[in-house]
């Protein structure tokens, strides 16, 4: 990850950030050792993945114990066992270890962090957000639309990600080196294009990292985010998980608007009676 600074007459000129996202800001800057750290992008990526998929783990735990959880669970048969989640957990580790690592120290060696001493105003940061993950969610359904179009592409770097059929949060970063990556090229360049300030850069990381595992998460929560967002404009975990039955339909991971252009989109209600309860909107 690396963060650009806005320049400081531009700072200068405008007006004070809110006072909450400036001691925020001030707050991350105080460790500016560890974001100095070659080895800090690395960790704040495996530590925020991590940090994502623990509520979902905790509750894959609990639903075996609570049969009330079941409703929630998108394949309610499907439940990923212990030495599954091992297995997943150990292949993100190693994954960041001989991938994510080597590529962020280099990134982090061409292009130093530097740490603007102003914050970034609210309004701004929201937009930047906003359209950051728009703009990550184009990048993203081109990649997986073409990888699923062209057979060879599937076969060599796609098809690894669709060895779960039912997802489970782990099974966010089951992919291969190559679609690893892709996401993360995706993922850094899109703060740059964004000239994002480096406080709106991690929450657009860890924002991405969290409807990325929420996408892969197998559950239909009353707090998910397809349901809090409106008309069918996000489709979340459902829309994903029927992705992972089908091997189609669905390529955009987060919003519903470049499926519905390139008749993508999957058809109301589950092609054929799933072994879960009805879940299309
Ligand atoms: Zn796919
Ligand atoms: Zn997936």
């Amino acid at each position: 990850m690396n963060w650009t600074v806005q320049s400081q007459s531009a700072l200068s000129d405008a007006p004070a950030p809110p006072l909450l996202l400036q001691a925020a800001w001030d707050a991350v800057r105080a460790r500016e050792a560890w974001l100095r750290s070659p080895f800090f992008p690395a960790l704040f990526s495996f530590g925020s993945y991590l940090a994502a998929c623990a509520p979902f783990v905790a509750l894959d735990v609990l639903s075996a114990r609570l049969p009330a959880l079941q409703r929630y669970k998108i394949q309610p048969q499907a439940s990923p066992s212990a030495g599954l989640l091992a297995a997943c957990l150990a292949r993100s580790l190693f994954d960041h270890l001989v991938c994510v690592f080597p590529v962020t120290v280099a990134h982090w060696y061409w292009r130093p962090v530097r740490l603007p001493e102003r914050a970034p105003e609210a309004p701004r940061l929201l937009l930047d957000l906003g359209a950051g993950l728009l703009l990550f969610d184009a990048l993203y359904f081109l990649w997986h639309l073409l990888h699923h179009r062209v057979p060879w592409l599937y076969k060599t770097f796609h098809k690894v990600h669709h060895k779960h059929v039912s997802t489970f949060a782990l099974s966010t970063q089951y992919s291969s080196l190559w679609e690893l990556l892709w996401l993360g090229l995706f993922a850094g360049l899109v703060p740059v294009l964004l000239r994002c300030h480096p406080l709106t850069e991690m929450a657009f990381f860890v924002a991405n990292i969290w409807l990325s595992v929420e996408d892969h998460s197998g559950y239909d929560l009353p707090w998910s985010t397809h349901r809090l967002v409106p008309f069918g404009l996000y489709g979340g975990s459902l829309h994903h998980d029927l992705h992972h039955l089908k091997f189609k339909f669905n390529y955009a991971p987060y919003f519903t608007h470049w499926d519905r252009l390139f008749g993508t989109l999957s058809p109301a209600g589950r092609e054929e009676p799933a072994p879960a309860k009805a879940t299309k909107d």
